[in-house]
Order: C-alpha cells, then structure tokens, then sequence
C-alpha cells in the first residue's frame, strides 16, 4: 500500500471500482474510461510502480496477472474473438498510474490500437 495510489486505494477499497475478480494476490476491475467494449485492467495487490521495477520475488505475481488475464477474457466471452493485453511504462510508454498493471481491450476489433 502506498499513499497516493489510486489502484493501493482501489486494493483497499478506499475508492470504488467496479472489481471483476480478485484473489489474494491480484484484482481486475473495469476500466474507468473505457478504451473499447471490454477494457478490464489486472493489477497485482502488491504496490509495483512499473514492469521495470519488478524483481525476482515478483515473477510469480506477474504469472498470476496474465493467468487471471485470459481467464477473465474467457469468462467475457472474448476468448474466440481475441483481445489485446497491453503494459503501458514510462513516459513514452504512456503510462499514467505508476502501479503495474495489463490493460485488457476487447469486445470488437482493435486492429488500429498497437
Ligand atoms: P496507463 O495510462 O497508466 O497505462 O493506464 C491507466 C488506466 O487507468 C487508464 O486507462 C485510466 O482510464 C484508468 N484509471 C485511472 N484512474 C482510475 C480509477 O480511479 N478507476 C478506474 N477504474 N480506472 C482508472
Ligand atoms: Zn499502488
């Protein structure tokens, strides 16, 4: 838990989310401003600020996010139709919440989107 974090606060139930799955080690919950039909983002519980600053202790977690990833993409029916996972880092990676977390976009194509 880190103060100033929005996701910590989500994990902590302090702000709401509209949570989708969560286990004791990751949550999902939907996309405040939804970037396509179905835009989930996966997060662990653990304050991790980006994928650059993971460390060996954290590999299992990261297994956890995308295994909790295309389970959630199955339970939501986009299993078939596909979908696109994405880890924005850094400035130029556009990321804006510095906790890691997978953007989970689908629902219709997105063969625009990188
Ligand atoms: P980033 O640009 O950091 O990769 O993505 C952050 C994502 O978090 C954005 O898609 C943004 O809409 C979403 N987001 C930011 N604040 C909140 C919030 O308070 N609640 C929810 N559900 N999503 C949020
Ligand atoms: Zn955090």
């Amino acid at each position: 838990m880190v103060d100033n974090c929005i996701f910590c606060s989500i994990v902590e139930k302090n702000i709401p989310a509209e949570i989708v799955y969560e286990d004791e080690a990751v949550m999902a919950f939907n996309d405040i401003n939804p970037k396509a039909k179905i835009h989930i983002i996966i997060i662990p519980k653990k304050h991790i600020s980006s994928l650059t600053q993971v460390t060996d202790e954290d590999v299992p977690v990261l297994g956890k996010m995308i295994f909790s990833t295309q389970a959630l993409a199955k339970e939501k029916g986009i299993g078939e139709s596909g979908f696109k996972t994405v880890i924005n880092t850094g400035p130029d990676g556009g990321q804006v919440v510095e906790h890691i977390h997978v953007h989970l976009l689908g629902g219709e194509p997105l063969h625009g989107i990188t």
